[in-house]
Order: C-alpha cells, then structure tokens, then sequence
C-alpha cells in the first residue's frame, strides 16, 4: 500500500515540476552560451552570425531536456498502468476476502486488527473502523483468551496455527470458532492472516453423535446381558420339564398307550431343542465378553484344535480338510477364533453335497493392512439371495428334516469377527460351493 502512495504523489507532483526545470535550465542555458560567445567572439562579429550561433548551441543544450520530458512522460504511463494493475489486484482481494464463509483478519505483531472482512463486523457486532487497530485479544475472555493468544504466539514462532476457542462478542454472546492463522510478511515487516470458522453446529452435532452412540452402547450391553440371565435361566425350568417328562415316561410306559408315549417323545425332542437353542444363544451372548482377553494367537492352532473338535463328522463324511502351514499369528481371543473355524468347517461339512466328499480348503491372504481368510467348500451352495440373511440369528435356508441346525452359528462368527475389527462376507454357486470370509486388521497381528 506504501509504495502505491508513493507513486501516486510523484505522478501528480510530476507534470509542474520538469516545467520548472525546463524553464532554469533554459535560462541557464541562455546565459552561459552569451558568456561563452562574448568571450569566444571576436568583437564585431554580425548580430546575425551571433543569433544564429546562439540558436544552434540552444538547440543542442535543450536536447537532453527534450530527451528528459519523453523520458518522464513514459515513466508516467508505466506509473498508470501499474496503478490500474495494483487497483484490480486490491478489488480482487477484497472480493475473495469478502466472498470466504467465515471471518478474516490480518492482525499486526501487536495482535491489532489491520484489516477484517464483513462477517467479522457482523460476528462481533464492531464495526471495521472499531475493529481497526483494536487488539484481538480482546474479543476473548478468561481461559479463550489464553488459547487464542496461544494460537497466535504459536504461528508468529511456527508459521501456521490452528486453535479452537470461544469469541465473545459486543453484546456478550459467545460463539465457538476454528481459528487458522498463518504468519505472513508485508514490506518486511511481520503480520498474521487468519480465518474462523463457526464450529457451534459441528460441536452440537459431535455432541449428539456422541450421546446416541452411548445410548446405543448402554442398550446393546442391556441386551446382552438381558439375552445371558434369560437364556442361563431358562435353562432351569426346562431341565425341571426335560427330567419330570423323562421320569413319567420311566415310571409309566407300560401303561400308556402308544400315542401317549409318542407325545412325550415329541414333549422330549422339544425340550431337547429348546435347551440346544438356549446353549446357543449363550454362546453368542457370551461374544465379545471380556472375561477371555486377546492375546497373540497363531491361526493355524485355532485351525487345529477346530479341526480336531470334528474330527468325527470329519472321519464319517469322509472330509478332507486342507490348509496352508504357515498362518500369520493374530491378536485375538483364543476361544473365539477356535470357534469361528470350527463352526465355518463344521458348516462346510454339513452342508455337503450328497454326490461327493466334502473337500474344504483353508487359506490367508494379505490385502492391503488386512488378513483376509477364506474357507470354501464343494458343498451344496447358497443362492446369493440369501447372504444377507443367513448371517442373522435364527435365520436358516433348510428345515431340520434336511439339516439339523438352530441357526446361529454364522450369527455367532460375524459377531467374533466384528469383535475382533474385521468384516465377514460370503461368496457362492449353488451346486457347486461356498466360500466363507472374513478380514482382520493387520494392527490386529
Ligand atoms: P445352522 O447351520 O444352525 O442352520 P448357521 O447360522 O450356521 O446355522 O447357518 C445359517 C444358514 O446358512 C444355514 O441354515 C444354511 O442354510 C446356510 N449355510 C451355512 N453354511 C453353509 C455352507 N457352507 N454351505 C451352504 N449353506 C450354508
């Protein structure tokens, strides 16, 4: 701004001054060709010769004037030009700083307002010749002013600053703003751009993520811990029915008729399931409980137990179970990870095709910053309709007739892998087989 002041004043000052100039040089010229020609001459000599003598030294005297005034007139035009130049530079600067969603300012190293734009007057109810020169400081109260003034001495030593603190404004009103500041130089001399933006919805809305999330967390532990006492309790009663309806059917079969001892048969199957639903439920209640800590965990030892766990479906439907030696060692909680193979394998084997033997094979990946496993088998497929659904609790695609089954067992190893940061997901052609997988966090290893 200084040296645009500075050329608009030589600019003015310019077309008076080479005018007086011109004039005493003129005249000095004129006065030392007189002396230099009454001294050079002989006496004498013809007015005529001496006119135009005189003339012709004028003439070459007043050259680098002549040379001079182009010469200023150019520096003028250039001046002009630059002053145009430097006005269109200032509009658009202006225009961004106006156009920005939120305040500007650009304070000088005493921490006073030089320049602001019109949402600053609008958030602090000042107006920019009040805000001018006034100190930013003031705009903050108590511990806000502590970290703002932090923010400020951090990007004069650092360059560069980001704080979040509460502007207050005339009329007392608090607003929280993200405060950018970045040190900068004009002819020299330091000063300090910054922008706030207003952060009270952002914050509102952190806040209310924050209280559904520990609402949903409060309600999820409600339910489990709801699904655990109901499914541990109910186990009692029905243990009371299964052994009351085995006593009956002991103490008075033989004189019952044949109907009456199919209905305990029935009376007995369905407790039996009951009490097998119950197991399952536990078991999945139980996921994610804390009381089995992760450790470091080699996935091949869970393969192994699982493997050995069914060792007799395994032998009966003549499976083959094939898996790489080499398995990456995982953060995990040991019970879980067995069971998540040993239900995955298990599935895999009962859900065979009658026309072959199970063939199941086991392998790891490493994709991107994650082990991805998969199990696949040949068995009998599922209809990708369905992959959504089958990871659901209860949910089955077969009637126990077919396959036996409560439904659970995918529910129960999408839970393990989530517990553990992972995602599961399958892939299938019915007819042909399924492959089940699902993805650990690296960070989990
Ligand atoms: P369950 O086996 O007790 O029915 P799951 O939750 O383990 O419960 O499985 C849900 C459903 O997914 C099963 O009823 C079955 O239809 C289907 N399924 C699971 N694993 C396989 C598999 N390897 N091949 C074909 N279908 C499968």
């Amino acid at each position: 701004m200084q040296s645009l002041d500075r050329l608009r004043g030589a600019a003015a000052a310019l077309p008076f001054r080479p005018l007086f100039w011109i004039l005493l040089y003129i005249a000095a010229a004129e006065l030392s060709i007189m002396l230099f020609l009454h001294w050079a001459l002989p006496d004498g000599t013809s007015h005529t010769v001496l006119t135009l003598l005189d003339s012709v030294l004028l003439f070459f005297a007043c050259l680098p004037i002549v040379w001079r005034f182009f010469a200023v007139k150019r520096e003028v035009e250039a001046y002009r030009q630059n002053e145009v130049l430097m006005q269109r530079e200032h509009d658009f600067e202006q225009a961004l700083i106006e156009t920005m969603p939120g305040i500007f300012y650009l304070l000088d190293d005493d921490r006073r307002f030089v320049v602001c734009n019109r949402n600053m007057e609008t958030v602090t109810g000042y107006s920019a010749r009040e805000l001018t020169g006034k100190s930013a400081l003031d705009l903050f109260l108590g511990h806000e002013r502590d970290l703002f003034e932090g923010g400020i001495g951090m990007a004069f030593s650092e360059g560069r600053s980001e704080v979040e603190a509460q502007l207050t404004s005339r009329n007392g009103q608090e607003q929280p703003f993200l405060f950018t500041c970045v040190r900068t130089r004009l002819n020299g001399i330091p000063y300090l751009t910054g922008v706030g933006i207003d952060i009270a919805e952002r914050q509102r809305n952190a806040r209310l993520l924050e209280e559904k999330t520990q609402a949903i967390e409060s309600s999820n532990a409600e339910l489990e811990q709801f699904a655990y006492v109901a499914s541990h309790d109910l186990r009692e009663p029905l243990r009371m029915i299964s052994s009351y309806v085995g006593l009956l059917e002991k103490r008075y079969a033989a004189k019952l008729e044949a109907e009456a001892l199919e209905f305990i048969a029935f009376a007995k199957d369905g407790a039996q399931r009951m009490d097998h639903l119950i197991l399952d439920l536990l078991e999945f209640s139980r996921v994610g409980r804390t009381t089995h800590p992760k450790s470091p965990f080699d996935v091949r030892e869970a393969i192994n137990v699982a493997v050995a766990n069914l060792a007799l479906a395994i032998k009966e439907n003549q499976a083959e179970v094939e898996a790489p030696g080499d398995m990456p060692v995982v953060l995990a909680n040991p019970h879980e990870l067995i069971r998540l193979f040993q239900n995955l394998i298990g599935n895999a084997i009962k859900y065979r095709h009658a026309d072959r033997p199970p063939h199941i094979r086991v392998e790891c990946k490493m994709v991107k910053s994650e082990w991805v496993f998969s199990v696949a088998d040949n068995g009998i497929g599922i209809d990708s309709h369905y992959f959504d659904r089958i990871f659901l609790v209860f949910q089955r695609l077969h009637s126990r007739k077919d396959f036996e089954g409560t439904g659970i067992g995918l529910a129960v190893c999408k839970k393990i892998v989530e517990h553990h940061g992972g995602r599961m997901w399958v892939t299938s052609v019915p007819g042909i087989g399924s492959t089940f997988s699902f993805a650990l966090p690296m960070s989990s290893s």
